[in-house]
């Protein structure tokens, strides 16, 4: 029992006797006769058995004795206490249940002991189950968000590895940047992106394509390379990654925020060789990374992109090396035939005129002979300065072998062409190189043929005309134009 009931117990024992005692005084006529022995041993044994069940040991004695002097009570009244009641017998009966119900309350109450401790166990068992059940839900809820994390972790690693296949088949700069972007949107969430390409020397950010921004705003917008921009500008300055968190740390880079000339939460450079190539910049996400993270993927991006557009530049670098030639610049022989063609095909569609010019240095031996290879390179040099800058935007300009040239020119007339290519001729006539103290000048002749668009021909049988027109104005004294008819 516990010790809030435990006063009701002794109540209620207390109760018990004093009621038996009183009913023994007032109802039994012969309490000292065998039967009524029996009924009073009966009646005092309620109260002690009930203090048997409730109370301990020490206690359920103590009730025997007050029992016994009670029994006493009512058997021999308040004068004859224990002289009759040691002749009657029923003392020694009494005290036979003083005796068991000592031992029988000792016995109970370590029942009860146990039965409380292993209620006291249930209780706690119960407690611990429902402990460890708060403990499985919580590691449930971490199990998931772990499993979340790392599913993140997953797809942003294969957008990574993906970018990392990708970006290798990619070689146009501008394509390329693109796909950045690309895989900027989905490793971050970005609902906004931009990338700028980076001139730091002539201190600008150029628009390159963007994302979910307003692109003719974005492109319209005049950004420096540095902390006038805000933070792109900064970024593209400095190479180092920037976010809104890093300027919520550092007061003193707020500013930053204000010179923001478009919303950027974080913003990326793509840094190859100490030179910041490029920025990326995230204006909005779906879901916030972890700043840590952010970097890590961030940084993994740009590395993977600065090595791509190396890559890109180089490859440039050399298709251009291969379609041009190396002392003049202009386009070789072999790439002057690939345009060609294209320009036949586009002239045939949209009804054009075009013209070959076959441009031959007169007498270019002699002049090299007189002032040497290195001067004739000079005057080369010289020369195809002179026809690209007379021909127009849209003619190809080429050299087609030794001191010879090619112009492919594209009109809407023929006459015009005629103009251009007599024109041309004046020009290297009239040019003065200077060389040291020298004064050199040579002269070109020019055969010209026109694409007749009804003939079904190749482009070698055009440039073929070109150079029988050029025989014929060689043939006629040189420095002169002549037509193919
Ligand atoms: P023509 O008026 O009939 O064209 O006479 P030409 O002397 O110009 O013609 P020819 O074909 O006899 O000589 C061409 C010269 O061009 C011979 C060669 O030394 C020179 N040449 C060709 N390629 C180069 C070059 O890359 N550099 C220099 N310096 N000379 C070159
Ligand atoms: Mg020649
Ligand atoms: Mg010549």
């Amino acid at each position: 029992m516990d010790s809030q009931n435990k006063p009701l117990a002794w109540v209620a024992v207390a109760l018990g006797i004093v009621i038996i005692t009183l009913f023994v005084r007032s109802y039994a006529p012969d309490p000292e006769g065998i039967n009524m022995r029996g009924l009073i041993i009966f009646l005092y044994l309620i109260p002690i058995g009930f203090s048997i069940f409730f109370l301990t040991g020490i206690e359920s004695l103590i009730i025997g004795i007050i029992v016994v002097a009670a029994g006493a009570y009512a058997v021999c009244g308040p004068h004859y206490t224990l002289g009759p009641l040691f002749s009657t017998g029923i003392i020694w009966q009494l005290f036979a249940f003083l005796i068991l119900s000592f031992w029988a309350g000792l016995l109970s109450s370590r029942l009860r002991n146990q039965s409380f401790q292993s209620e006291d166990s249930l209780v706690r068992i119960e407690d611990t189950s429902a402990m460890l059940q708060t403990e499985r839900v919580r590691l449930l809820t971490q199990q998931k968000k772990y499993a979340e994390d790392i599913n993140s972790l997953n797809s942003m690693i294969i957008t990574l590895s993906d970018l990392a296949k990708e970006i290798s088949s990619i070689l146009d700069p501008e394509g390329l940047l693109k796909l950045v972007m690309g895989k900027a949107v989905k490793l971050f969430s970005a609902k906004t992106c931009a990338i700028f390409h980076v001139d730091t020397a002539a201190n600008k950010l150029s628009y390159a394509c963007s994302v979910g921004y307003y692109a003719d705003e974005l492109s319209d917008l005049k950004l420096t390379a540095d902390e006038e921009s805000g933070m792109a500008g900064w970024c593209a300055k400095n190479g180092k990654f920037m976010s809104m968190d890093e300027i919520q740390r550092n007061p003193h880079l707020s500013d930053l925020l204000r010179q923001n000339k478009f919303p950027i939460i974080f913003c990326q450079p793509i840094v190859q060789h100490g030179k910041t190539l490029a920025v990326i910049c995230v204006g909005e996400v779906e879901k916030k990374l972890d700043e840590l993270e952010l970097m890590r993927f961030a940084s993994t991006l740009a590395n993977l992109s600065a090595i791509a557009m190396e890559n890109a530049k180089f490859v440039d670098g050399m298709k251009e090396q291969a379609i041009r030639d190396g002392l003049t610049g202009l386009y070789n022989h072999r790439y002057f035939y690939e345009l060609l063609d294209d320009k036949m095909k586009n002239v045939r569609k949209a009804g054009t005129a075009l013209a070959v010019f076959l441009i031959d240095i007169d007498h270019f031996k002699k002049f090299n002979d007189t002032y040497g290879h290195q001067l004739g390179d000079f005057i080369l040099q010289k020369t195809a300065a002179i026809l690209s800058s007379n021909a127009q935007k849209t003619d190809v300009v080429a050299r087609y072998g030794g001191e010879e040239f090619a112009i492919v020119s594209i009109g809407n007339n023929t006459d015009v062409i005629a103009k251009l290519a007599e024109g041309i001729r004046v020009a290297v006539e009239g040019a003065v190189f200077s060389h040291g103290n020298l004064k050199l000048s040579v002269t070109i002749s020019l055969g010209v043929a026109f694409y007749d668009l009804k003939a079904n021909i190749a482009a070698s049988e055009l440039v073929k005309f070109s150079d029988q027109a050029l025989y014929k104005a060689k043939e006629s004294g040189r420095n002169k134009v002549c037509f193919y008819s």
